[in-house]
């Protein structure tokens, strides 16, 4: 395997779907570095966790990546750094004109301007060791909108615009980089709407998953942390070497619609 033995980065990775990422990369035997913005117990604790199932070298690293100095620190504490995943995200919704300033801020930075932090930071590194992948979790709303959402979709196309720069920047090195872009997820965040929203519309679960959560996903059905994670290996892969300034959707078909 390509990714075998490889320094990988994960921003926002001490649940959902970055943590999903981590394993499968783990499992394909690269030492991973997880992030979140927290230091607790628990965040070391996964990393060793996963270090002890896999095999590999695992750790966690403390970084607020709506902070650009410490994404940038984030690369340099991590000790190497060949894959790159920009992961951390949040989200608000809200009309635009009453959308909170201070939301709007936080997650231009966190969902977008971290990348540009860390893809500066990381990519002398990966030079320096010749080689590089870059994936940039993006979303379906990185290709397409949804009302209430401007802050959030304004992020996720800047960060696939900024994918296919760094791509035409990189061209002509061993290094690539591209956006996944996810429809809705099965993360521990989403199954915890299910009850209530059960409760509120006085459905069943599969109810609420198809006719509520999933209008938009053909599929009807959730992509998993997993298939992000498959994805993200498959980048990593010799088969991907050129592919490169693109976008990989995961999303049921939301974005042939
Ligand atoms: P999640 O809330 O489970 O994970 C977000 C991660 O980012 C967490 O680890 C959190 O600790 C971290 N994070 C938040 N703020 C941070 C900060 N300031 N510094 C460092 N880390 C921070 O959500 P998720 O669903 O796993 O989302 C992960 C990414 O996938 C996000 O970029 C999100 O936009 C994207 N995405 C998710 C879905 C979905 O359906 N779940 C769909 C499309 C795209």
């Amino acid at each position: 395997m390509t990714v075998q033995g490889k320094t990988a980065i994960i921003t926002g990775s001490n649940s959902g779907i970055g943590l999903g990422v981590a394993r499968e990369l783990a499992k394909a035997g690269s030492n991973v570095v997880l992030n979140s913005f927290t230091d607790r117990d628990e965040d070391h604790a996964l990393a060793a966790g996963i270090a002890e199932e896999f095999g590999v070298t695992a750790t966690y690293v403390q970084a607020d990546m709506s902070k650009g100095d410490q994404c940038r620190a984030l690369i340099e504490k991590a000790g190497g750094c060949d894959i790159l995943v920009n992961n951390a995200g949040i989200q608000h919704v809200a009309p635009i004109d009453q959308f909170p300033q201070d939301k709007w801020d936080a997650i231009i930075a966190i969902n977008m301007n971290s990348a540009f932090h860390t893809m500066a930071a990381a990519l002398p590194v990966m030079r320096e060791r010749g080689w590089g992948r870059v994936v940039n979790i993006a979303s379906a709303h990185g290709l397409t909108a949804s009302p209430y959402k401007a802050a959030y979709v304004a992020a996720k196309h800047g960060v696939v615009g900024m994918t296919k720069t760094v791509a035409l920047e990189t061209a002509q090195e061993p290094i690539t980089c591209n956006a996944v872009c996810p429809g809705y997820v099965l993360t521990p965040l989403v199954e915890a709407q299910i009850p209530d929203t059960m409760k509120e519309y006085n459905m069943s679960r599969d109810e609420v998953v198809k006719n509520v959560m999933l209008t938009r996903q053909p599929s009807k059905e959730f992509a998993t942390v997993e298939q992000m994670g498959g994805t993200v290996v498959f980048l990593c892969s010799d088969a991907a070497a050129q592919i490169t300034g693109t976008t990989i959707s995961v999303d049921g078909g939301w974005t042939a619609l």
